[in-house]
């Protein structure tokens, strides 16, 4: 059995907890550090979990919002933490080093087994060293999470198809980004092949990856200021053909439910 949780999702911290349960076994995964240790153990708690219950970190790319308290973190809970090279070198250049002995290097398609949880890492066009988003399976259903990303590159959808379950970026909406006071040079990086994917492009990413057993889409890293989830619900639901009931948004501050995948 799979499930997952998003903490929290949007540039003020990110966070979520994969579990995987075979037999007796129970693994979990902690995707995304953005959430400092005090908060973090608030929201799982929330989530009917505490610190001690999470079996491994995994960071997906040195911004503030997803690495932010991972030294703090992996240090007091002391298990092992997989990044990219690239990431890692970023965050040891950031002065956010981390114990070499905790570090698992973590490559573009290379598949990760710890207990029952299959993790398979995927490059994504995004302004960081070395980004990775994640495939997760239990060897029956699989959960894709992707955000961060400027565009839909062939392959992430490759990477993606099939998945029964994704929490998928609607950053922005581009006329919103477009009208905002942002100034021009941090909408052209928001809205750049290495930005984030606007609500027309994770449509149009959605719609290609949609099939029968696609059963959960969660909306992720939405813009505070540029979106609302009114609106991704509305595109995404026309893009999936499916009622708005049946779509979730994760909230930068509660997340999402517990998900089970089916
Ligand atoms: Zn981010
Ligand atoms: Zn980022």
């Amino acid at each position: 059995m799979l499930r997952f949780k998003n903490l929290g999702s949007g540039s003020t911290g990110n966070a979520s907890v994969v579990e995987a349960q075979c037999g007796l076994q129970t693994t979990r995964m902690l995707v995304d550090c953005g959430l400092g240790l005090k908060e973090l153990e608030r929201r799982l708690i929330q989530a009917d979990l505490c610190l001690a219950d999470l079996d491994a970190l995994f960071i997906t790319h040195e911004h503030i919002d997803h690495v932010g308290h991972t030294k703090r973190v992996a240090s007091s809970l002391g298990i092992p933490v997989w990044m990219s090279q690239g990431t890692w070198l970023a965050c040891n250049g950031l002065d956010w080093g981390l114990s070499e002995s905790q570090i698992n290097v973590a490559r573009d398609t290379q598949p990760i087994e710890i207990g029952g949880l299959q993790v398979t890492p995927f490059t994504v066009p995004h302004d960081a060293r070395e980004p990775l988003q994640v495939r997760f399976s239990d060897g029956s259903v699989s959960l894709g999470i992707l955000t961060d990303l400027g565009h839909a590159s062939a392959h992430v959808v490759q990477q993606l198809k099939g998945c029964n379950a994704l929490m998928l970026e609607t950053n922005h909406d581009s006329e919103l980004l477009k009208a905002s006071g942002y100034p021009q040079f941090l909408k052209d990086r928001i809205s750049g092949p290495f930005g984030h994917l606007s609500n027309d492009a994770a449509c149009e990413l959605a719609s290609q990856l949609n099939h029968v057993s696609l059963n959960t889409v969660l909306a992720a890293h939405l813009s505070e200021r540029n979106n609302s989830p009114d609106i991704v619900l509305s595109c995404l639901s026309r893009a999936l053909g499916c009622s708005e009931d049946d779509l979730l948004v994760a909230a930068p501050d509660t997340g999402s439910p517990w998900l089970n995948i089916q």
